[in-house]
């Protein structure tokens, strides 16, 4: 069962690597054919098996020797253990295929901020739709739409309390996106973050709901500020090189779903002492 989802993820992540490739640049994903973006040649089908051809042509175009870059694999190989670890802990229902889903729109948006400072309205506002839409049949935590629908006692059924929670998370993520990248404007005058941050902050509120989109917001300013700093102190740029924020953010969205339980867990217990 995880063998088969490790499959469908390798060939899953061979298309998304044509979602990387041309969503930022505008173009369509269906068409044309793959080609080599040097000189051009169509590539064929033997040519373009998972992980396989990148190892058989040695990281090369068979027609002119262009290098292929080291995020096909890469891509290929993420999407594979997403898929896999997804099946693994949420079974091949809706549960599953839930996660794969987020976890295989992260890892579009984690190569699209990395490579071009991008995150294509196709994946951020396509995937709040999607996360608002699988709240209904997926339930997410409730912790927000407690806040709300916990003093007046109101009684609705268990799926309209995920949509809050899924919807007002969402609303509260992303407006908090947008506040942070405001301050920062206004006070150093330069953009921080992109409106494409606050649309994906948007879209992991929607999926995770509150507890889980907390933590990923603050995994990502810690990720986010280790790499920043690191880069001062390995010299590379100064304070007003933009870091890809999205691409930290889809980091540790990307990983939630299996690591945020124990770490939750820990931080209520240790609270609640
Ligand atoms: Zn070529």
């Amino acid at each position: 069962m995880t063998t088969a989802a490790a499959l469908v993820g390798l060939a899953v992540g061979s298309f998304l690597n044509v979602c990387i490739q041309r969503w930022p640049r505008g173009e369509s994903v269906l068409l044309p054919r793959s080609r080599c973006p040097r000189c051009g040649d169509p590539i064929a089908w033997h040519d373009n098996i998972p992980l396989l051809s990148f190892a058989v042509l040695r990281a090369r175009c068979r027609s002119c020797r262009a290098a292929i870059p080291i995020r096909y694999p890469l891509v290929e190989l993420a999407t594979a253990l997403l898929f896999a670890t997804a099946a693994a802990r949420f079974g091949l229902g809706l549960a599953g295929a839930k996660v794969a889903l987020f976890g295989g729109m992260c890892v579009v948006l984690f190569w699209t901020d990395l490579e071009r400072l991008v995150l294509p309205d196709q994946v951020t506002l396509g995937g709040l739709g999607a996360g608002i839409a699988l709240s209904t049949v997926v339930p997410v935590p409730p912790g927000l739409a407690l806040l709300v629908l916990g003093v007046p006692r109101w009684h609705l059924p268990a799926w309209s309390a995920s949509v809050l929670e899924s919807c007002l998370t969402a609303i509260v993520l992303g407006g908090l996106l947008y506040a942070i990248g405001e301050a920062y404007y206004r006070l150093r005058g330069i953009e921080g973050l992109g409106f494409g941050d606050v649309k994906f902050a948007a879209m992991i509120g929607a999926f995770l709901g509150s507890s889980e989109a907390f933590l990923v917001l603050l995994a990502a300013c810690l990720l986010g500020t280790a790499a920043g700093a690191g880069l001062l102190v390995a010299g590379q740029g100064g304070r007003h090189t933009p870091l890809p924020f999205g691409t930290f953010l889809a980091g540790a969205a990307a990983l939630a779903p299996f690591c945020a339980d124990p770490i939750l867990n820990w931080y209520w217990e240790y609270m609640l002492r």
